[in-house]
């Protein structure tokens, strides 16, 4: 029977790509001096992303235009209403990438916690949790436990002493390009009611223009995409995903040491694990992350994470304690071989996350995002010095992030994630054999498709997943709650919907969110847009998430 039209409890397949409207590259590219702006700004840098890599990129230029007496305007524009208030991650920080950009300071000096001092890797069962051997990817001796939100608000500050303009609460809505010139970009419209017409507190779009506009969007940029597909860039596979969900609990029982699980709740032929973390030895950060090529429509990577918490394993740590703060987002998983051919063009270079540098079996993103950052500055810093923002000198940053330490990490564990694809058993057995051999096994490059290729297995009444007891389990609502998020409720969707959705695939949309944005009402996909919380996992899978007025989604502090 076709997916569409199977009945209750009987199962089918579906392929996500195929309800998955197009990139709206419409709205995402616009030529320099479309009419529609309000006020024209012009910077020599326009950075878009004030996350780790564009930060790092804002603070290196400034050190370099000062070394030389130089003078560079530079904007970061950022969609959050206050810097670090969109960026999750986990986080345990290598700090190397902190060293080069800061070498006056002490390890001491950075916004981290405090040092990995003890290490646990277990395999859960469903009761039970084993001790197994910390795998070399995954040791931590050396690196810190922090906080993305702090590190981001630290770096702020230290961009602002510099003389950096940062713009919050602007998201960059589209690219304005030039021939073939990125020019700078379009912000987004605030003060529209649902159907998109101006209130009162209309403010229009603004233009910012700039010899070199560096894009940091971090995972899954909606404008590095949309370059990416309009300059046909290319990798060798395409770039897949995870989910992350995590949340920050104040608990009674201290946490000396930082834990990752793998199996339960985790199903065998999907890829995913768990983190626990000690902010403080009684704020814990605690996360799951699946790939989102899992197979069964049903799966909930939230539901899952309410299932992780009554572990005995967790739940030692959390009985009593409070759920603070909630919150989501994507990770690109893909690794070496999903890296665009090209991160640099003419007026423009695309940095950390929305490039794809992330190495996943070490779960490590951070300090490769500011390693991007600090050599995309010293390229753009040299092409302004030659009086040439055009692809030849920004080639440069291509060509120093290929030599750097981030191209040969991501080599070495190049095919290790991409060995799940066949499920955890087989690709653990792999993945153990590639680590034992550098990297040489199995050799070659393992193909992966688009997550929204993979095919899913639906099942019409799959179980609700857990009830919450608003104790130890929230319910997505209150996740939202607790993301801070205090969208305006009457502000346009933001996110573009394909046509003629079966409720089969409106369920999967609602399994898949964590924010609860997507809800099968009277026979009919609902959409609760201002519960969004930015994770872009609709982006990978189903609708397109599209930059919407500044400020909106979550407040994230201690992320
Ligand atoms: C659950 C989870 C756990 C992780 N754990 C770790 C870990 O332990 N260690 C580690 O090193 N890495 C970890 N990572 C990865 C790491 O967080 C990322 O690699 C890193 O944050 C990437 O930095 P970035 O600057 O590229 O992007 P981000 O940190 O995502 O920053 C991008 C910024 O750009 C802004 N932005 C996006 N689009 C626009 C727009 N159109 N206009 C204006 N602003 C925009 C966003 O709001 C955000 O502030 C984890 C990630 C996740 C999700
Ligand atoms: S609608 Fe928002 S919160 Fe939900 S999956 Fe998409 S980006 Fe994430």
């Amino acid at each position: 029977m076709d997916e569409t039209g199977k009945g209750k409890g009987e199962t089918g397949k579906v392929i996500p790509a195929r309800y998955q409207p197009p990139l709206p590259l419409d709205r995402l590219l616009l030529p320099v001096g479309a009419p529609g702006a309000g006020d024209h700004m012009e910077l020599d840098v326009l950075i878009v992303g004030a996350g780790p890599a564009g930060l790092a990129c804002a603070i290196e230029l400034a050190h370099l235009a000062r070394r030389e007496h130089g003078d560079v305007n530079i904007g970061v524009l950022e969609k959050a209403e206050a810097l670090g208030e969109h960026c999750l991650s986990g986080a345990v920080v290598n700090p190397r990438a902190f060293r080069e950009l800061f070498p006056d300071l002490k390890d001491a000096d950075f916004p981290f916690r405090g040092p990995v001092t003890k290490e646990r890797v277990a395999f859960l069962t469903s009761r039970r949790a084993f001790t197994l051997p910390t795998p070399p990817t995954m040791h931590n001796a050396g690196n810190y436990v922090a906080s993305l939100c702090e590190i981001v608000r630290w770096l702020g500050e230290r961009a602002g002493a510099l003389g950096v303009n940062g713009f919050t609460g602007f998201p960059a809505a589209s690219l304005l390009v030039d021939g073939r010139r990125v020019a700078g970009v379009r912000t987004a419209a605030a003060g529209l009611d649902r159907e998109g017409r101006p209130l009162s507190n209309y403010m229009a779009p603004n233009d910012l223009t700039a010899k070199v506009t560096a894009l940091a969007e971090g995972t899954r940029g909606s404008l590095s995409q949309a370059w990416l597909e309009w300059q046909a860039v290319t990798s060798e596979n395409p770039q897949i995903y995870a989910l992350g969900v995590k949340e920050i609990w104040e608990t009674k029982r201290p946490l000396d040491t930082i834990v990752h699980t793998l199996g339960w709740p985790v199903p065998t032929d999907a890829f995913g694990g768990s983190f626990m973390y000690p902010l403080e030895p009684n704020l814990v950060a605690l996360g799951l992350v699946v790939g989102l090529d899992y197979r069964n429509a049903a799966l909930d990577v939230h539901d899952l994470l309410q299932q992780m918490t009554l572990h005995p394993l967790f739940r030692q740590y959390l009985e009593g304690g409070e759920m603070v703060e909630w919150g989501a987002k994507t990770i690109p998983e893909g690794g070496y071989y999903a890296v665009p051919a090209r991160r640099s063009g003419d007026g423009v270079v695309i940095l950390g996350d929305s490039a794809g540098f992330v190495d996943v079996p070490s779960l490590k993103g951070i300090h490769y995002a500011i390693q991007s950052g600090i050599l995309a500055a010293r390229a753009i810093h040299a092409g302004l010095k030659a009086g040439d923002a055009s692809a030849a000198p920004l080639a440069e940053y291509d060509r120093s992030v290929n030599a750097s330490f981030i191209m040969k990490d991501l080599f070495r564990t190049r095919n290790m994630r991409l060995a799940f694809k066949d499920g955890f058993y087989a690709g653990g057995v792999k993945a153990a054999l590639m680590t034992l051999t550098g990297g040489r096994f199995p050799g070659g490059k393992i193909p992966m498709e688009p997550d929204g290729e993979v095919e899913r297995t639906l099942t019409s009444g799959a179980s609700p997943g857990i009830t919450p007891d608003g104790r130890l389990t929230f319910s997505k609502v209150d996740g939202v709650f607790k993301s801070g998020n205090a969208t305006r409720d009457t502000i346009p969707v933001h996110l573009v919907i394909g046509k003629d959705v079966p409720v089969a695939v409106a369920e999967f949309y609602a399994r898949m969110c964590p924010a609860g944005v997507y809800e099968v009402a009277q026979g009919a996909l609902r959409v609760n847009a201002p519960n969004c919380v930015d994770c872009k996992a609709t982006d990978v899978l189903g609708p397109r998430w599209t930059p919407r007025e500044g400020g909106s989604g979550p407040k994230y502090k201690r992320m």
